[in-house]
């Protein structure tokens, strides 16, 4: 496997289909999903690891997002990955970056809404990735089912021949979801933000006893997070998963998302609405502890 800082090199190292699994680094389970599917559908597997201040609202997100590149590195060896492209913020950003794609009432909601100008940044270092890298395919997580709504429209308005998929939410154990932002909580937090998932549960029980109403899904959410000093819910919304656009009774591919503060950590969650099956995805549960805390 091998390390690369410049996208000429990623190129001069690929070979055959190409896949490509964009992160932010601090790999887990949930990345390693989207680099097993990666591998298993392409020649060449480039993972890239970026933390990208364009998407960031808050110096102190950004400046305490956990970073490890060795970890990394070691990671995405042991996942059959080919390349690391690991970029500095020179490189994706050499000048003042004047041309930025932003995609419209996709990202206005959810958390556009509570995170002004994070999609624009989004949507603007994937369209550099895909223009840098030329994959032929990209992998994304349902974890984050807005920005899988606005990578996917960004793709298809802009003609990028890159087809985008989007896979299942990887959790821990007890049902929260992975994030590499998990790292922060404390054992009292965890047990606030244990809360997050079980509220969503408990939405897509109703969902597959029936429930299509998106109003009563979300109160039945409500009904589990009991605020907190520890725990500040931003929304719980219900939304087409195309282009997350509200919808009040569940008739097409949905998700019920929500987000919340547990103490200085804000994190997101989701499930997966399908009406056709009447089916909830509440993702896959790890069996034991993630490598998130230094297991393997
Ligand atoms: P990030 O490093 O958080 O920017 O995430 C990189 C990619 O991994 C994004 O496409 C995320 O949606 C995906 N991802 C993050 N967490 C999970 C998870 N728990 N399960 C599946 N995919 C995930």
């Amino acid at each position: 496997m091998k390390i690369v800082h410049a996208f000429d090199d990623v190129r001069s190292v690929s070979d055959g289909r190409v896949g490509l699994v964009p992160t932010m680094g601090f790999l887990h389970e949930g990345h390693l999903s989207l680099i097993e599917a990666a591998k298993s559908q392409n020649e060449t597997v480039v993972v890239s690891v970026f933390v990208n201040p364009l998407q960031f609202n808050e110096d102190s997100d950004l400046d305490e997002y956990p970073r490890d590149l060795d970890r990394d590195a070691l990671l995405c060896e042991t996942a059959g990955a080919d390349v690391v492209f690991a970029p500095d913020v020179s490189h994706m950003y050499p000048s003042k970056q004047r041309a930025t794609v932003t995609v419209g009432c996709v990202a206005e909601g959810m958390e556009g809404a509570h995170r002004p100008g994070h999609f624009a940044g989004v949507a603007t270092v994937v369209a550099k990735l895909l223009a840098g890298v030329r994959p032929d395919n990209a992998y994304f997580g349902r974890k984050d089912a807005q920005q899988l709504a606005v990578v996917t429209t960004m793709a298809r308005d802009l003609a990028f021949p890159t087809r985008i998929s989007g896979l299942t939410t990887v959790r821990e154990s007890d049902g929260l979801a992975l994030a590499s932002r998990n790292v922060r909580l404390d054992p009292d937090l965890r047990g606030s933000a244990l809360k997050l998932s079980e509220a969503l549960f408990d939405a897509a029980d109703a969902f597959e006893a029936g429930h299509r109403a998106a109003e009563s899904l979300v109160h039945i959410a409500m009904d589990r997070l009991v605020v907190g000093r520890d725990l500040q819910v931003d929304y719980v919304e219900v939304a087409r998963a195309e282009d997350a656009g509200p919808i009040a009774t569940i008739d097409t591919e949905s998700f019920l998302a929500l987000a919340a503060r547990v103490g200085g950590v804000r994190l997101i969650d989701n499930v997966h609405l399908d009406p056709d099956t009447g089916i909830a995805d509440r993702g896959n549960r790890l069996s034991g502890p993630s490598i998130l805390y230094g297991g393997s």
